[in-house]
């Protein structure tokens, strides 16, 4: 049967052809294999991928990630629990970002939304919240050296 094949490549294609649409689960098997190796050297470019990335800046779990956001109860941590709270899926945010050092690590994530995750960018997590405090500052003209309550500044320690 081999030599057969070998010597008649073309009968044994329309024959293995004319077959297939006779038999159609025979070519889905045959598709089948062949996507199942493309998986496997998927497989093994993700790992190698990963595997790259977990010792070049820390890992973290899946279970981790959760646990961090019920701590931050759902919400972006760049939330100030003033105002709307922040819309949208949370994204895992870099609090130092991975170009400036930081770490891939779970102590180095914080939940954010799209938004807060697009804003802060590169600046680091110290960096954005005094962003955000200047932000919330200039958005209440006639606050300024007074607390939100109309305390006049004067009566805050003089360290304070
Ligand atoms: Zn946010």
């Amino acid at each position: 049967m081999r030599r057969w094949r070998a010597a008649h490549p073309d009968e044994h294609k329309a024959a293995r052809d004319g077959w297939d649409r006779a038999h159609p689960e025979s070519s889905n098997a045959r598709r089948k294999r062949y996507a199942q190796r493309h998986l496997e050297v998927r497989r093994l470019i993700d790992h190698t991928r990963r595997a790259r990335h977990a010792r070049a800046e820390g890992h973290y779990t899946a279970a981790e990630w959760r646990d961090l956001v019920v701590k931050y109860e759902g919400r972006c941590a760049y939330w100030n629990g003033e105002g709307p709270v922040h819309e949208g899926p949370l994204q895992m945010d870099h609090r130092i970002p991975l170009p400036r050092g930081g770490s891939n690590s779970i102590a180095n994530i914080l939940p954010a939304c799209g938004r807060c995750n697009r804003r802060k960018h590169l600046l680091t997590e110290e960096e954005f919240r005094a962003r955000l405090a200047a932000e919330r500052a200039a958005d209440r003209p006639g606050t300024d050296g007074q607390d939100v309550h109309g305390t006049p500044w004067y009566r805050f320690p003089p360290d304070w």
